[in-house]
This record gives C-alpha cells, structure tokens and sequence, in this order.
C-alpha cells in the first residue's frame, strides 16, 4: 500500500489553495463540503473562485506565491500550471510537515484526494494511489450503483438508536447481528423510502421482542423492456435481497441472470393463451409469501403499472395488510421507441403521445378511435399485433391518411430486435412476410419518419440478425 487511507477532520481548520482556476475551485469546493476555511493564492480568480470570494466563502491575496506565504496551515492544495511553483510549494510544506496536495502530480504529493462517494455520515473513498485517476472515478460509478443515495439517512438513523441498542443488549455479538438484521432488509428499506415513522417503529418492535421474526414484503418491480443495463439501481438492489422472484413471461433471461442466486424463482407465465396461473391466484401467491416473512420480488416486464395489472396485485396485499412497493421500470414504449429511433413525441410532428392497448377480443367499442385519429399526436400499441388489421381498418375509417407512417418493434432492447417500418396501407402485408416475434410493440404516427435517420443500436453480434428496417 503506497498511501494510508485516513479521513481527516478539518472543520475550522486553515487550508491553502494556490491557483484561481476552475480545478482549484474544485478543490475549494471540496474542502468547503469539510467545513474548512479556506485561503486561496492566486495573481488571478476564475469565474467559480471570484464568486466564492464575492460571497465572503473563501479568503483572497490576489499575488503570485512565494515562500513567505506558507504559514501556518493544517493542509496546502496547489492547483497551478507552473511546475516550479508547484515544486516550491511540495518542497517548503513537506519541509513544514505540511500535508500537501499537488494536483496531477503524485510524486510531489504527501497525500492524493480520492474519488469519493458522499452519502454523509457515510463517506466511500477510492484511490489507484495516482495510477489512474479515471479508473478510480469508474469504481466509483460502480460503487454508486450499488449504495442507494438513502445510505446517509440510514447511518443516522443508525446513531439514533446506538445507546439504546447499547443498553438493551449487552453482548458484543448479540449487537452485531441485531444490527446486521435491521441494517438490511426490510427496515433499510423503509429508511430508503423515506417512511421514517414506520421505519422506528419495527426497530422498536425488534428491540423489544430482541427477536428477529423477519416481516414479509413484496416490491413490484419494473423490469423494463428487456435490456439489463435499463434497470434502476432500486429494482437491481430488491433483487439482489429477494427470497422469492416472480416473475413471468416478459422478464429477459438476461434480468432474471441479475435476481440473487439463492432466491427461490417462481414462473407464473402468461403466455397469451396459456396463462400458467390466473391473475387471482397470482395476487393471492404474493400475499401468502410475504405472510411467510418472505422478502418477494414480484418482477414485471416494463413498468408494472402500465398494462401490467400491477395495481390488481397491491390491492390485493393492500387489502390483506402485507406492506408492499412499487418500482418503476422502463415501459415497452420508451425502450422500443429509443433503441429504433424514434422519438415518441417531436416538435414538428406529434405534440402528445398515447400508449394504448390492442387487445380488443374482436371489440373495438372501448376505444376511443375519434381521439386516436386525431393529428399530431404519436399512438403506441401494446399487445396490437393479433389485432393490426383491426387496428388499421379504424384508424382510416375514422380518417387517419393510408399513408401514415407505422413501425413494428420486435423485443425492443434486446440482442432480437427488430424494426419494421411501412405505412398503414402496407404493413400487414410486411407482418405477414416477416412474421415478427413476440413481444411486439406498433408505433404509428409521422414521427415513424425519423427513425431512418435517426437509428442507431445494432444488436450485439451473435444476433442471428441485427436490427433491420422493411422498406
Ligand atoms: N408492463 C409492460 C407492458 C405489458 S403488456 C410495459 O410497461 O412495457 C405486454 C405488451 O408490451 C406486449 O404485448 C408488447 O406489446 C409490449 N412489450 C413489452 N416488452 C416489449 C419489448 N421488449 N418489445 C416490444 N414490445 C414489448
């Protein structure tokens, strides 16, 4: 290990910062976020720095540095472009026992900053010792993915009980795995969600019983379309802690890969014809779990609460008094609609966007087909494909032009994807030649237009075939 990671306390503190740039000024701002009080040297201050100044949050002496200005600091940043200042500046704090930071230049360091990760109390540094500051900063972005942003509120609300805690239980191990119990799981979770009350309140509960009966929740996640990579970190994290997946037809292999090894997974299908289990029974499964203490992740292809009966399923908990969240996910519509290009909505072409449902059962009275024609406007089709020449027959009834533009996605987002696109004169005749693969998802309005100009995923390369466009 070439440097000791310590964290400093310099609240109060003197620090030097010489050089008026924009780096400097990220230097400053970092020891700000300490609470230190800043000097800053430098002939001249930069937009940020002459603000700080203005706003009397940092002190000033407009000069050039010489070696009368190392007083008597706690820390010493230089941020300069003139190495012999820089070397001057290294040689005299190191000589004063100094800490100092030269920046991009480890050699002349007696300490590098890290990239960090503030989720205050708790803060996360990462270093590569002056290797790499890129690849420092990309650990971070990978850490951030894994500490939600609620971790600070969760280390104080952690503080709030320590004496208590202390007090009620008197061994050191009995300590450690009450608090490796609340630290995860459920009420980490409601800390997340901001249900502090709550949240307190099955702490007090544990504390009092000091027994760890684990109380069953269900998160309804979104799955999005298909792709992991459009994931929230949310729905990443509930499915790294489920003990129970549910999930069905339209979750990607490739998203349920992401769910813990050891959960248990449950299929409950839903194929359109076969549906491996009613959508009662499915409420009432979720129920029965999470009365189990079970931790269930009930996954949803897209958002659950569009066209995806997620709202019959929460009511079902709700009624029955099994707490419950709901993750949003990606919508098929969303997902569909950037990975082939095309915008949903466009200044010039569609000023709202209307995400429909096509499965009619050969009844087309429940949509309002006046509205669906109107101009200048997008309509998305979920589950339309069964009923296109339906869908098609009103639209121009109700007098939508033949020659409207319409795109077909085939499992959008996905290494299978596919776009056709046509009008509504001649796209059945491309369905039927090219026989899409489910899920797919229409797109019809001018906007469709775009997508020659503006497409741009290519399905991975071990796609039998990449993304194609019918003329
Ligand atoms: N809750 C889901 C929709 C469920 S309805 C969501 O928000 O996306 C199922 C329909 O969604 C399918 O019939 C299809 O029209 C559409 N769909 C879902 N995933 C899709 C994908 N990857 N590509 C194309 N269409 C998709």
């Amino acid at each position: 290990m070439d440097f000791l990671p310590i964290f400093l306390d310099i609240k109060a503190q003197s620090c030097l910062v010489v050089g008026g740039g924009e780096i400097a000024a990220r230097k400053v701002s970092l020891l700000q976020r300490a609470q230190a009080n800043i000097t800053v040297i430098s002939p001249e201050l930069g937009a940020t720095l002459t603000k700080e100044y203005e706003n009397c949050r940092i002190a000033y002496a407009k000069k050039s540095f010489d070696e009368t200005d190392l007083l008597d600091y706690s820390l010493v940043i230089a941020a300069t472009d003139n190495s012999e200042v820089n070397i001057l500046i290294s040689t005299l704090a190191k000589a004063n026992h100094i800490p100092v930071n030269v920046v991009d230049h480890p050699e002349l360091c007696s300490f590098i900053m890290p990239s960090i990760i503030d989720r205050s109390p708790v803060v996360i540094a990462v270093s590569t010792g002056g290797a790499s500051p890129v690849l420092a900063r990309l650990i971070r972005t990978k850490l951030e993915a894994l500490i939600p942003a609620g971790y600070g509120h969760l280390a104080a609300f952690a503080r709030s009980f320590r004496d208590k805690v202390k007090a009620k239980i008197t061994t050191d191990s009995g300590r450690r795995h009450f608090w490796e119990n609340s630290l995860q799981g459920h009420i980490a979770e409601r800390v997340f969600s901001g249900d502090m009350t709550s949240a307190e309140k099955l702490m007090n509960e544990m504390l009092d019983n000091n027994q760890n009966t684990p109380k069953g929740e269900v998160y309804l996640v979104g799955a999005g379309p298909g792709d992991p990579d459009l994931l929230t970190f949310k729905a990443l994290r509930l499915m790294q802690q489920a003990d129970i997946v549910v999930y069905d037809r339209l979750v990607s292999e490739g998203v349920l890969d992401l769910t813990r090894r050891d959960a248990e997974r449950i299929y409950v299908g839903k194929e359109r014809s076969s549906h491996a289990l009613r959508q009662e029974e499915i409420n009432e499964l979720l129920a029965k779990l999470a009365k189990q203490g079970k931790r269930v992740v009930r996954l949803k292809g897209g958002d659950p609460f569009i066209f995806g009966r997620g709202g019959e399923e929460i009511d079902t908990l709700a009624q029955q008094g099994v707490s419950f969240q709901v993750v949003p996910g990606i919508t098929a519509a969303s997902g569909c609609a950037s990975y082939a290009g095309i915008p949903l909505t466009h200044r010039d072409y569609a000023q709202s966007v209307t995400f429909v449902t096509g499965h009619l059962k050969n009844d087309t009275t429940n949509l309002n087909w006046q509205q669906l024609a109107q101009k200048n406007q997008t309509v998305v089709f979920y589950m339309g494909l069964q009923g296109l020449s339906m869908i098609i027959e009103q639209l121009i009834k109700h007098g939508v032009a033949s020659s409207m533009p319409v795109a077909l996605v085939q499992q959008g987002t996905t290494e299978l994807q596919r776009v056709f696109t046509g009008t509504l004169d001649n796209i059945v005749e491309i369905v039927e030649k090219e026989k899409p693969k489910p899920p797919t998802l229409i797109i019809i309005g001018e906007v469709v237009e775009l997508q020659a100009r503006l497409a741009w995923y290519k399905a991975p390369e071990k796609a039998t075939y990449g993304a194609t466009s019918a003329p």
